[in-house]
């Protein structure tokens, strides 16, 4: 098991140094911001969608290695996506985290590759707001865009 927490490390670490998608974009993108005081955490989500697709997303922001490393790795895995599977990945990353209970409802096929490093995070429950502030703070930019 060690050698998994190590890899899982690595993979935190890697998103955290090198970030991927990381900035901003220009209006009409929607953009939202989150903070976990608790942490000092601090994410601004950027969106542009068109069509019911996430056609590109940006973060910006500070913060902790888990909260910094989950934006990066949230935005790989909903670019180009439809909205309702983004929104599917985050009700599947919430289970990861265990603050959703699974309820059978997302498909099966929906898969969070490189997210999963996180869930040794459900050891340390403080960490988890760290986890999923970039998430929360995606859905809501979700929900400002559709009108
Ligand atoms: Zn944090």
């Amino acid at each position: 098991m060690s050698n998994l927490e190590d890899l899982y490390r690595e993979v935190i670490l890697d998103h955290y140094r090198t970030p991927r998608n990381k900035g901003e974009l220009p209006p009409p993108a929607t953009c939202t911001e989150g903070a976990n005081p608790l942490c000092g955490d601090e994410i601004r989500i950027f969106l542009d969608i068109a069509d019911g697709v996430v056609r590109d997303v940006r973060f910006s922001g500070h913060g902790c290695s888990i909260s910094q490393a989950s934006a990066s790795m949230m935005t790989i895995a909903v670019k180009g996506k439809s909205v309702a599977d983004v929104r599917a990945v985050a009700k599947r990353f919430k289970q990861l985290m265990t603050i959703e209970e699974d309820d059978g409802k997302v498909p099966a096929d929906i898969r969070l590759g490189d997210i999963e490093a996180l869930q040794g995070v459900v050891k340390y429950p403080v960490r988890i707001k760290c986890a999923v502030l970039g998430w929360n703070t995606l859905l809501e930019g979700l929900d400002s865009a559709r009108t």
